[in-house]
């Protein structure tokens, strides 16, 4: 482990907490050291009241930001001598805690100060860090894991046994540090926790992060538990997407609501499951309390989701039973699951959720496989995952959280996707809370978001394979697929019956209908194991009940779809399957319109744009988010007893009506 301090880099970083919010990004940009809010750092300095009193302040990691994208406005700022003080009371409920931390805070609006805040507060030296360093970890939970820790830092740390996160640890630094900090001392190791260190600028607490945790890495190796990717690489498995898309349809069962899985399969992961030890180790809980929160407090070993709930309830049910305060069952569904075949799965409300478990769970077996080289793998007690995944600040998040979006956990497949109609229903989805497949032949679709929650991928619809392996990759990165939206489509250049060409004839019915048909069989499978059954929405056209001359292909190949997507609305409601179908007219903010050919179209019947734009019953204009929109709520609980029905977007057509 090295220093990634450079003086050019850190001069970029003005302002008073220039340094701090410096090196606070240096620890986040090392996975090993923090993770998606983990750790958390401070500085103490001089602040000015309204009255232009000096006044000590601690600015402290605000709750809601990762070090490695911290700002100067993520460090709230708090008294210092106030808070300081708190340490030295008896007792501190977590949301007494909470609202003394508020009652300090100097700026209005500033995040909720870290948990940690009146431990940062308690120590001494002018600048804190506090990570949960991988090395540091594997030590601690190994046998004799105290009795190392003091042979390799001696005196340089204050060792502190496992205590609660939050106001009990704040309190048992305060009274032990003092007692126990040498001259020499620099840091803290928390067993079973993580490390801290400290100095006197931004750099030297930093590097002396660098350094207490380059020597637990040292040791790690020294001992021959450094590498422990098993030499051979096992073969990576195949696993079937249907394989994975059943697994997530049995989480989101035992979880009564619809998860996000994204499985990882990796010579890591996979290295890991295999492992004969793998249930015993993971099994032992995670290698920091906060994890628990994430990952839960064990995975599931294998494929036995009723066996998992059974074993969560048993768990819930002894530890909530000795709580100070009621507790509320978070859903009994595993977060990881370690299988033999494909490695690792990781599950999630939401897709950023399912992904933060990804990330997690990849250092965490490192962590696991490096205690089993020193002799073994030693967890925290069940009681203190419990407090920990339990923890009432959580509790009452939960109490806080509103109804989740429509669409949440839920994954929608959109056709078409980089453009017009289909890009807006990705908006829309987006919006309702759904992971969004985005499908296009347009090598663009790839970066059409950069989110979790989407994911892109370039693939012509006609070609069989493609689709079969973009759906492969959707279920992998999702777990499945839930809503359907078939969007593509051509729209050839008019031409009479009598000039029609056998080439476009075919071209135009080889993606407006073979590819919508390959697709909705492909699909079947996946729709029949969504959590609150699949649904599909059919982007038709005005041209089914109202076809226009010169447009024989097109209205002809939209017909056929239209009457595809009535027999599915017959054939799968016995599996619960809703399929309904929108017909938009002249909608022309799509790529088929450049603003020439719009304007050559409203000449030949001789209207401006703008009234051309609007020439339906209704007279407005029809925009591709009207249609997206609309879309979106067809597959929505508004139509939840609504199959194999049709409905126009087109502002009204007098030939329709
Ligand atoms: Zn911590």
């Amino acid at each position: 482990m090295q220093s990634l301090w450079h003086d050019e880099e850190a001069a970029r970083f003005g302002g008073p907490l220039g340094e701090r919010v410096y090196t606070s990004r240096l620890l986040g940009r090392d996975a090993s050291l923090v993770l998606h809010g983990g750790g958390n750092t401070s500085m103490k300095a001089d602040g000015a009241n309204r009255f232009g009193e000096s006044e000590p302040l601690l600015y402290v990691k605000g709750s809601g930001w990762d070090l490695a994208s911290i700002e100067a406005a993520g460090f709230t700022p708090v008294r210092l001598e106030p808070v300081r003080r708190l340490a030295t009371l008896e007792r501190l409920s977590d949301p007494e805690m909470v609202a003394e931390l508020a009652l300090q805070t100097t700026r209005v609006g500033a995040p909720a100060p870290s948990v940690e805040t009146i431990l940062h507060a308690a120590l001494p030296a002018r600048y804190v860090d506090h990570t949960h360093a991988d090395a540091v970890l594997a030590i601690t939970h190994a046998p004799r894991g105290e009795a190392r820790i003091r042979e390799i830092y001696g005196s340089r740390v204050v060792v502190v046994p496992y205590v609660m996160p939050g106001f009990d640890l704040a309190r048992w630094v305060a009274r032990e540090f003092p007692r126990q900090a040498r001259a020499d001392t620099i840091g803290m190791v928390l067993l079973d926790h993580g490390i801290f260190s400290f100095g006197e600028t931004a750099r030297e607490s930093y590097e002396r992060m660098i350094t207490l945790v380059d020597l637990a890495e040292r040791y790690l190796d020294r001992h021959g538990a450094w590498s422990v990717t098993t030499p051979r690489t096992p073969a990576a498995a195949e696993v079937s997407a249907l394989d994975q898309a059943n697994l997530r349809a049995r989480l989101a069962q035992a979880a009564g609501a619809p998860l996000i899985m994204r499985t990882c399969t990796t010579e890591q992961t996979l290295a890991f499951a295999r492992r004969d030890d793998a249930a015993a180790l993971a099994s032992a809980g995670p290698p920091t309390p906060d994890h628990s929160i994430r990952t839960k407090p064990f995975p599931l070993c294998g494929g036995d989701v009723d066996g998992y709930v059974a074993t969560y309830r048993a768990y819930f049910a002894e530890h909530a039973a000795r709580a100070r305060d009621a507790k509320t069952m978070l859903d009994p569904a595993p977060r990881v699951v370690l299988d033999a075949r494909f490695g690792l799965a990781a599950a999630g409300r939401t897709a950023k959720d399912a992904n933060i478990v990804a990330d997690l769970y990849p250092q965490a077996i490192d962590v696991l496989a490096r205690s089993a080289a020193l002799g073994g793998y030693v967890g925290l007690r069940q009681s203190d995952l419990f407090d920990a995944e339990y923890w009432d600040l959580e509790q009452a998040k939960l109490a806080r959280a509103g109804k989740p979006p429509m669409f949440a956990g839920e994954i929608a497949l959109v056709t078409g996707a980089a453009s017009g109609i289909g890009k807006a229903t990705v908006d829309a989805l987006l919006a309702r809370g759904a992971a969004v497949v985005g499908l296009d032949r347009d090598p663009s679709i790839v970066a059409l978001h950069r989110r979790a929650e989407f994911l892109g991928l370039a693939a012509d619809v006609t070609d069989a394979r493609a689709v079969e392996s973009a759906l492969r990759e959707a279920v992998l990165a999702f777990g499945g697929i839930d809503l359907l939206v078939l969007n593509a489509g051509v729209f050839p250049a008019s031409a009479s019956i009598a000039a029609l060409d056998d080439e476009a004839w075919r071209r135009t019915m080889a993606v407006n209908v073979d590819a919508n048909l390959a697709l909705m069989r492909a699909v079947h499978p996946l729709l029949k194991l969504a959590p609150r059954r699949g649904r599909v929405v059919v982007i038709g056209s005005k041209n089914v009940p109202a076809p226009g001359p010169g447009a024989a292909a097109y209205s002809a190949s939209k017909a056929a779809l239209n009457q595809l997507a009535r027999v599915a609305a017959l054939e799968w409601g016995a599996d619960g399957i809703r399929v309904n179908t929108l017909h938009p007219n002249a909608v022309f903010d799509t790529g088929l319109w450049t603003p020439e050919v719009l304007a050559q179209r409203a000449a030949r019947y001789g209207l401006s744009v703008d009234a051309y734009k609007r020439n339906n019953v209704l007279g407005v204009e029809v925009t591709s988010r009207d249609v997206a929109e609309l879309a979106a709520e067809m597959l929505g609980p508004l139509f939840g007893k609504t199959t194999g029905a049709q409905l126009a977007v087109d502002g009204g057509n007098d030939r329709v009506i």
